[in-house]
């Protein structure tokens, strides 16, 4: 970006990207970007880090951005939108409008899934109980209609 920025809303008046990139504008407007779109990366739904970086999809609107101009990504993808010159705007086009992260299967760990697996038992036995109850309150309760 080789042209000077003034900021619409708070009037300052940026040289560069990287001075645009420290102005309150871009602050503000990035906080608002990660509330909006939520605070995981758009591309690899990674939501487990520390900070996320606001892409610009296009730079027409520097300094006036619209929500729909900015990506959250994590580091990772958004080095590989850069280095590779990664078509994001087509892999987005139906996440971007939703917002919703296409969320990576985690691994778990054999306890979590052992874990998983005794939680399970646990609900379809108590369940099975509580079935057995009714049943047996619903008889009771049929019996008492006879005998009336
Ligand atoms: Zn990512
Ligand atoms: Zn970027």
């Amino acid at each position: 970006m080789g042209r000077t920025v003034i900021c619409d809303d708070t009037k300052e008046v940026c040289f560069s990207y990287e001075e645009y990139l420290k102005s309150k504008h871009w602050q503000r407007f990035r906080l608002k970007a990660l509330k909006q779109h939520g605070k995981h990366c758009m591309l690899c739904g990674e939501d487990n880090i520390p900070f996320f970086h606001v892409h610009h999809l296009t730079y027409d609107n520097i300094g006036h951005e619209l929500m729909e101009d900015v990506v959250v990504l994590c580091p990772l993808c958004h080095s590989i939108v850069h280095i590779e010159g990664f078509d994001i705007k087509a892999a987005l086009k139906r996440s971007v409008r939703t917002a919703k992260p296409i969320r990576p299967k985690k691994k778990k760990t054999p306890e979590e899934i052992q874990k998983r697996k005794e939680y399970r038992e646990r609900e379809r036995v108590r369940i099975g109980n509580k079935k057995k109850k009714l049943k047996k309150q619903k008889n009771i309760a049929k019996k008492a209609v006879k005998v009336i």
